[in-house]
């Protein structure tokens, strides 16, 4: 079995940290909440290529789920996690508890106004605010050199873009590409909650992305294609389509006209499973002129 040193107090993740610094090592970091699958090892790839320590982290961020979320039946597994992790060549975890995150008398919070409302926003009072402020402490712990995250989560990777430029904080933020199964469906710890039945239908759901971003970047037009794509989810099965959407990458304002590389992000719920996805989409050259 495979072996992967843990840490879960943050003086021995610097200590740890402090060392490989010491051997002139760059350092990098990959969040997770663990129940790993490939897309989080192919970050570790990219983690790996960029540093001579890799440290992951494992944190099921209680301040993350709104209530009524899916936190206490969150999948973990922190034993295959560290498998995987060790297999993948990360050099350390570090597995907090919660109160090492969270001691009594926490207060602050991080948000970012401006990316955090729409969307998953929308859906999950408060996720943001959640995810930024664990990200945010995340890099105080470990002061990484570099942090990995991935594009399947594009308004997040939005979000801590931002807050990583606003709050000049020393860490460069890369982006790994979104692992699919073959069918399409893009990787995620929460594929696990889908019937064998929902697994079928939850093909459609990239699928229907893809066919709007092929149309999209022939010139059709923005609205008519995304309510397309909206119609074909929920004919496919899906119960309820939450978003789908053409916006800006970086500032997610909505756009009314593909005149410039663009993003399709959308959300849709099948069963008590909500599925996120996003494509990048670029407008035909031809499409631009000039
Ligand atoms: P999570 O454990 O779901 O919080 O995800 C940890 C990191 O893995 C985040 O940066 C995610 O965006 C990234 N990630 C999740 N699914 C995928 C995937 N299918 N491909 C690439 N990265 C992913």
């Amino acid at each position: 079995m495979s072996a992967i040193q843990t840490v879960r107090d943050v003086a021995s993740l610097r200590a740890q940290v402090a060392a490989a610094r010491a051997e002139g090592r760059q350092v990098a970091l990959v969040p997770t909440m663990g129940a790993l699958h490939a897309g989080h090892l192919s970050l570790l790839d990219i983690a790996r290529a960029h540093a001579g320590f890799v440290v992951a982290s494992l944190f099921v961020n209680p301040a993350q789920f709104a209530p009524g979320e899916d936190f206490a039946r969150y999948p973990r597994d922190e034993a295959r996690d560290r498998a995987l992790l060790a297999g993948a060549g990360c050099d350390l975890l570090f597995a907090p508890e919660v109160e090492t995150v969270y001691p009594p008398g926490f207060r602050t919070s991080v948000t970012v106004p401006g990316l955090s409302e729409a969307f998953e926003g929308a859906a999950r009072p408060g996720h943001f605010a959640g995810v930024a402020t664990v990200v945010t402490k995340l890099f105080g712990m470990v002061q990484p050199d570099v942090a990995v995250f991935g594009e399947k989560d594009w308004q997040q990777l939005a979000i801590i873009r931002r807050l990583t430029a606003d709050l000049d904080l020393p860490v460069t933020i890369l982006a790994g590409p979104t692992r699919r199964d073959p069918d399409g469906l893009a990787l995620s710890s929460r594929n696990a909650y889908l019937s064998p039945a929902e697994r079928a239908v939850a093909a459609a759901f990239p699928r229907a992305l893809q066919e709007a971003a092929a149309a999209l970047a022939a010139g059709r037009d923005v609205g008519a294609s995304l309510a397309a794509a909206e119609r074909a989810i929920r004919a496919a099965g899906f119960d309820a389509v939450d978003y789908v959407a053409l916006v800006a990458p970086d500032t997610l304002a909505p756009l009314a006209a593909l005149d410039r590389p663009a993003r399709l992000l959308a959300a849709a719920r099948i069963g008590a499973t909500r599925l996120l996805d996003n494509l990048e989409v670029v407008p035909a050259t031809g499409e631009l002129g000039g």
